[in-house]
């Protein structure tokens, strides 16, 4: 099997964008560095370090899903993913170093119109014809234009492991033990300790 191609991105997400486009050349670029020919699940983990639509791309490409635990995500707001093969304990850093389209003069009013909650016709056009040239030009854009490639700038993260449950003793609800909050002799779930901490 060989990787998914763009089309399967877009089924899983939803909708097309930039951000996938991006996302998906980026978990292509990785896998293909790390001398993959497809995703075999438990033995590669990403390292993601935002939440937007181009983490979709790993997702479906390199089969690393938030549910399986394989999907690392560090809130930096950056553009930079880190894929690592557990087996050959390697792994590959890319960072987003993309310089984007140049806009032209109609489509940057078009955007500010459209940001401010312009919906017209004319604004509408503009902004989904920008959008699908900016998709377009990353998906054909050499991959060394998209991304800097390094090594990986953290450890190999430890797989995702099966923690034992424990009751709340405020709502009763299972916890998973690492979790649980120490609160004046009681175990809390994390929402029931901060509403105990509110009501102080
Ligand atoms: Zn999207
Ligand atoms: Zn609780």
């Amino acid at each position: 099997m060989a990787l998914a191609d763009f089309a399967a991105v877009v089924a899983f997400h939803g909708h097309c964008c930039p951000g996938l486009a991006m996302g998906y050349r980026a978990a292509v670029a990785a896998m293909t560095r790390l001398g993959l020919a497809r995703a075999k699940d438990e033995d590669l983990v990403v390292v993601v370090e935002n939440d937007s639509c181009a983490v979709d791309g790993f997702q479906v490409v390199a089969g690393c899903t938030f549910g399986k635990g394989n999907l690392v995500f560090r809130d930096y707001g950056k553009q930079v993913y880190t894929l690592f093969d557990r087996r050959r304990q390697e792994g590959v850093r890319l960072a987003v170093c993309w310089p984007g389209v140049s806009e032209s003069e109609e489509e940057q009013e078009a955007w500010r119109r459209y940001l401010a909650g312009d919906r017209s016709n004319r604004v509408a056009r503009i902004v989904e014809q920008t959008r699908q040239r900016k998709m377009a030009a990353i998906l054909a854009a050499a991959e060394e234009k998209l991304f800097c490639f390094g090594p990986p700038q953290e450890p190999l993260p430890e797989r995702a492991r099966v923690h034992p449950t424990v009751a709340c003793d405020r709502c009763g609800e299972r916890v998973m033990a690492p979790r649980v909050v120490r609160w004046q002799d009681r175990s809390l779930c994390r929402p029931c300790a901060d509403r105990e901490a509110v009501s102080l």
